[in-house]
């Protein structure tokens, strides 16, 4: 593996350990040190992760990739490959790849800084495991250290495990979820919020789409620069009679401002949301952003799902009511490596997720490999799924998308359709209808996610132009 360099070296505490946790500590940090380019994170979760420490990842992420990089380079740092791609490439050679179906709990910071093996030596002792009776004679030993170790690194606090958990409420809690539950075929699209406090942009941008799609997404701090919040925009499309899908990130928010803000989402009626981990935060324009972060997707939706379902605070604190929410996430069909994606996308189903967004795809191809995969992980039940398209505007267009947007391929076919034709973007909408209709027939899909990459004149008349009746529950 390369050598990796750190963004931030982890919180160490000042107090001074005594003497014996000392020589641990500098015992671990040599030996992982060399051996996994250690930081002493304090949480270590390296046997559940092929041995590939996940802190290595710039945005210490502790469940997966994020999305926004690709299998040969990391979206922070593209001059070294994804540690997560690494990390399913080594559990697969080794045969643990089900292992990363847990879900691995945020960091507990008070822990940093510390010897992970001596905690586990005063648990063990604790346990009475370290006796040489039990290690030599006692037949359940090897099942006691397992425990142990899955007891440290799943606190009560967290309690991650690798099953689906199906939603408490059977009913729908919103128009989005109605509709899809009623077997509509969905449209959504998403804009940007504003950039300021005038809202009027937004609001005519939202009223050109409103009769042609289900729901609408709203950004948040788009390409890790500040805008209105996705939570101000969402309540103005609610006040509008407009379906709002509110987006979140793990980029924006730690363990405690998610809490707070979704259980006032969910009080002023907002009941969609999607759980993404964020632009890398060097896409902003202001200095570099603090990394890592404090939580991923994964984790958002495992505190969103047990604060809906068993209406208690991640301190175990006890709500007065359950909260409502549709849960989603993001998903990538262009992945090069349908099995892992589909790995992946398990542990955000059974995290909480409900429904699916993806990254644009125009190479049906690859769409329907990933909708197999998904499949042979029996995972079509579980979720709906809509997927991501921007209508082609013109070639530059196509090869911008091509060249910029991580994993996205314009097959060649399109680009020489394009390249031959006197009225480009005639072609181009012509394209996106075609493969509007296409992705409709698959089975397993529920909708279709409309990015409108420069702008969303384009949406209503590339709707009204293809033989599709835009049903609404209401
Ligand atoms: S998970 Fe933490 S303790 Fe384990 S090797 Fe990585 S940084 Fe070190």
């Amino acid at each position: 593996m390369h050598k990796i360099r750190r963004y931030r070296n982890p919180f160490l505490p000042l107090a001074r350990p005594d003497f014996a946790e000392w020589m641990i500590i500098m015992m671990e940090k040599f030996t992982k040190g060399a051996l996994y380019q250690c930081s002493m994170c304090g949480n270590c979760i390296l046997q559940e992760t092929a041995y590939v420490c996940p802190m290595l990842c710039p945005k210490g992420l502790r469940n997966g990739p994020c999305g926004s990089g690709s299998t040969d380079h990391c979206c922070v740092d593209p001059g070294r490959p994804c540690v997560w791609h690494l990390i399913y490439q080594r559990a697969e050679t080794a045969g643990t790849l089900e292992r990363l179906l847990e879900v691995q709990a945020p960091l507990d910071w008070s822990n940093v800084g510390h010897s992970t093996w001596d905690h586990v030596v005063k648990e063990a002792q604790a346990h009475n495991l370290l006796s040489p009776f039990r290690i030599l004679r006692d037949t359940e030993w090897g099942e006691g250290i397992s425990r142990l170790f899955r007891d440290l690194r799943q606190p009560d606090w967290w309690n991650g495990d690798d099953e689906y958990h199906q939603p408490r409420l059977a009913d729908p809690v919103s128009k989005l979820q109605t509709a899809l539950k009623n077997g509509e075929f969905v449209v959504t699209t998403e804009i940007v919020p504003p950039a300021g406090i005038n809202t009027a942009t937004f609001a005519e941008s939202a009223k050109r789409v409103e009769n042609h799609v289900h729901a609408i997404n709203v950004a948040t701090n788009p390409m890790a620069t500040a805008h209105m919040s996705s939570l101000a925009c969402s309540l103005l499309l609610k006040d509008m009679g407009i379906e709002p899908i509110l987006q979140i990130t793990a980029r924006d928010h730690n363990r405690l401002s998610l809490q707070s803000e979704m259980i006032g989402a969910s009080a002023l009626g907002i009941r969609n949301v999607l759980c993404l981990t964020g632009d890398p935060p060097k896409a902003g324009r202001v200095p570099f952003q603090g990394l890592p972060f404090d939580l991923d997707a994964s984790q958002l939706l495992w505190i969103l799902r047990r604060l809906r379902d068993d209406a208690r605070f991640l301190d175990g604190r006890k709500l007065d009511d359950h909260p409502k929410f549709f849960l989603g996430a993001a998903g990538s069909p262009n992945d090069p490596n349908p099995t892992h994606e589909a790995l992946r996308i398990e542990k955000k189903i059974n995290a909480g997720a409900q429904f699916l967004q993806t990254q644009l795809v125009y190479d049906l191809s690859d769409l329907e490999q990933w909708l197999e995969a998904l499949d042979a992980r029996n995972l079509l039940s579980k979720v709906y799924i809509l997927v991501g398209l921007a209508p082609l505007r013109s070639l530059e267009h196509a090869i911008f998308l091509e060249e910029k947007i991580p994993d996205v391929t314009i097959p060649p076919h399109f680009i020489n359709r394009l390249k031959q034709s006197s009225c480009p973007e005639k072609t181009g909408l012509e394209i996106t209808q075609e493969l509007f209709q296409q992705i409709k027939e698959l089975p397993g899909v529920s909708g279709v996610h409309l990015m409108s990459i420069g702008g969303n004149e384009i949406l209503p008349q590339m709707l009204e132009g293809i033989d599709f009746d835009l049903q609404k529950t209401s």
